[in-house]
């Protein structure tokens, strides 16, 4: 019989179709993946019990809520808990791939000195060293917690403390200058704003805790051509957040302060506030220049602010002309305003001042990895990864994510105070040791941030003020004793204070304040984390993390 070319197709066709329905192939590819697991060469996943804990994200100051997802001790997802307080379920993309960071080709394993390896007893040596021949200066770049107040003791008896504060801290610095309640006590109650100018603030594009106003934003503004709550967004290009906001003025870049003046000017010669600030000098013909507006653009946009108050103006940077605005408008102690969350608060002085003459700089590992003190003394710089070039001189190996303890302090812009603690939920892989551990193994006097932590649980208990939130709310007079408290705070609760406190900030502003340089907002550039997780890579990239609006 002849087999002709025709045969062999239909032949082929045949063939393929039943290897489709017959179980062979798929159980040869079956057995092959389970035999090329067994090679002892490939890397195997974490196995073990798979349980869930709370936690809070300390990678930044925001502290947000953290399930985390574990196998076998080690952390293998992160997710954001949706009965937080604060942040309700929502997360940065860069916590979102947190759980890789451990594993990141660039952690720290090992001390190293000017880019060689080198030991713990080489810098404990060095730094003992420079200890007894200068001053030392300590800086901190998440103040508040219990590891910042062993840092802070440390360095008031040998040199300085100082704190990096971030842009949204730096934005209530004014406040702090005019009315002597510091910026730690300091934050903006939006829930009850109808109107929030923002001043290049990247409000919808992670700006402040994640989640925080994007929800205020759906929920009473979204899609409503006379919306609840009105966003006004200055900016000179149509960012994100410019793009969703009730209204979008172009400014030139820099011109922020001018526009505030300008603003500030109609409000109070058009009688739409009650005086409660000084005239600015810029008159409104030379805001409009500066501006690239017309007059009667800055006399609009005024009479849009006055129309539907509570109003709060929010600067991307301590800008003290958008400060003053506020004051004019009377949203400084007010509802709906920049309102005082604490009652005891301390002010930190900025590692942005002249250092000075010092032996040595330490930073904690909380301080942004674009951070570098202006400084010739020896840097010692803690640090869970390498974030590439850097002139500090030692590198020193601190915890990695979830691998310590510490304790969560408010958010730099929450209008209520809160408490939490993170604890220890994965072992280190590597001998680290974190800046407090280290001053502390110096300085017998010191206690450890654990003490520290059980004593404010303590005081917390005594207090009996606020309550405890998770699922279900329950007041702290409620709670048995300090170490249930401290236990409900490490899995699962979070404390909430008293609701803020209003009319307790009396700014002295007698003068309008000089203009400031004018610099644009740079968001990006106010914080960095040394490295991202894969998994955070392609979001940070795509959502603009930390961005500002004029880079979108
Ligand atoms: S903003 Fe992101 S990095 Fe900061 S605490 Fe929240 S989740 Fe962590």
């Amino acid at each position: 019989m002849k087999f002709s070319r025709r045969d062999l197709l239909v032949w082929g066709a045949g063939a393929a179709a039943g290897l489709v329905v017959t179980p062979v192939p798929w159980k040869l590819l079956d057995d092959t993946a389970k035999w090329s697991q067994n090679w002892p060469w490939i890397p195997q996943p974490a196995r073990g019990p798979v349980e869930v804990k709370q936690s809070a994200c300390t990678l930044c100051p925001n502290g947000c809520g953290l399930r985390v997802r574990m196998a076998g001790g080690w952390p293998i997802g992160v997710a954001g808990i949706a009965t937080h307080p604060v942040t309700r379920g929502a997360l940065c993309p860069l916590a979102f791939g947190a759980h890789q960071l451990n594993w990141h080709p660039e952690r720290l394993k090992v001390v190293r000195r000017r880019g060689s390896a080198s030991s713990w007893e080489d810098a404990r040596a060095a730094f003992a060293k420079a200890c007894s021949s200068g001053r030392v200066v300590v800086i901190d770049g998440y103040a508040g917690r219990a590891a910042s107040s062993v840092l802070s003791e440390f360095a008031e008896k040998r040199g300085e403390y100082r704190v990096v504060h971030g842009a949204e801290t730096r934005a209530l610095a004014p406040y702090e200058k005019w009315s002597g309640v510091a910026t730690s006590a300091l934050g903006y109650d939006l829930e009850n704003a109808r109107t929030v100018v923002s001043f290049g603030t990247p409000l919808l594009d992670g700006w402040g805790v994640p989640g925080r106003f994007t929800r205020l934003w759906a929920d009473k503004a979204a899609g409503q051509s006379d919306p609840q709550l009105r966003l006004i967004q200055i900016e000179p290009t149509l960012s994100r957040t410019a793009s969703r906001a009730y209204q979008w003025i172009s400014v030139r870049s820099g011109s922020e302060s001018a526009l505030a003046s300008g603003v500030a000017r109609v409000l109070l010669e058009e009688k739409l506030v009650a005086a409660r600030g000084p005239m600015p000098e810029l008159t409104l013909a030379d805001a409009a220049l500066q501006t690239g507006l017309q007059t009667d653009e800055i006399r609009e946009l005024a009479r849009t602010i006055a129309a539907q108050t509570p109003a709060v103006a929010i600067a991307g940077d301590g800008n003290p002309s958008v400060a003053a605005l506020n004051v004019v408008l009377g949203a400084v102690g007010t509802r709906g305003g920049i309102v005082r969350r604490s009652s005891s608060a301390t002010s930190h002085l900025s590692a942005d001042a002249a250092i000075g003459s010092a032996r040595a700089v330490l930073l904690d590992a909380s301080v942004p990895w674009n951070f570098e003190p202006a400084t010739d003394a020896e840097v010692f710089r803690f640090t869970a990864w390498n974030g590439g070039p850097t002139k500090s001189d030692w590198l020193l190996p601190a915890p990695g994510f979830v691998e310590e303890l510490t304790d969560v302090p408010s958010a730099p812009t929450s209008r209520v105070e809160t408490y939490g603690i993170a604890p220890v939920l994965t072992k280190a892989m590597h001998k680290t040791q974190s800046c407090a551990e280290f001053l502390a193994s110096f300085d017998s006097s010191l206690d450890s941030a654990e003490k520290v932590i059980h004593a404010r649980c303590a005081g917390m208990f005594r207090a009996r003020k606020g309550s405890l939130r998770s699922r279900d709310e329950v007041a702290i007079a409620k709670i048995e004793s300090a170490q249930k408290l401290e236990e409900q705070l490490s899995s699962v609760a979070v404390w909430v204070g008293e609701p803020a406190l209003g009319g307790s900030i009396h700014c002295a502003l007698k003068q309008w304040p000089a203009a400031d340089a004018g610099s644009p907002v740079e968001m990006r550039g106010n914080w960095a984390a040394p490295v991202m997780p894969t998994l955070a890579t392609k979001l940070y990239q795509e959502s603009g993390l930390r961005e500002s609006g004029r880079n979108a």
